[in-house]
């Protein structure tokens, strides 16, 4: 197993793990809830860590994620609950979790 994905901000984190989970990349969580407590400084410890579970996985998921959160290519969104704006590769508001509007054509 390797860290691929370290971050503060859970929903990051949280993020990263679906993108990973739609190319089929097992990942496991390590701190998922250490930084939850009410009151608890998070340390770098206790940042929520996404692990893959092959190590083959590796490379990929990294470029995976680095593609997918420098999102460069795609616009940002606006939080219809909290009028914020969001990185392209949030798939939640990062403000209020609210999930986007934006109806996917499929
Ligand atoms: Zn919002």
């Amino acid at each position: 197993m390797k860290l691929v994905y370290t971050h503060e901000n859970r929903f990051l984190v949280a993020n990263a793990h679906n993108i990973l989970e739609q190319h089929d990349i097992s990942t496991i969580w390590k701190n998922e809830y250490a930084s939850s407590a009410i009151g608890e400084v998070a340390s770098l410890d206790t940042w929520p860590e996404l692990w893959v579970v092959d190590d083959a996985d590796y490379d990929q998921a990294v470029h995976i994620i680095s593609t997918a959160l420098s999102a460069k290519n795609a616009p940002e969104w606006v939080c219809s609950n909290c009028d914020e704006k969001n990185d392209a590769a949030f798939e939640l508001c990062w403000n209020c979790q609210s999930e986007p509007e934006t109806v996917e054509v499929k």
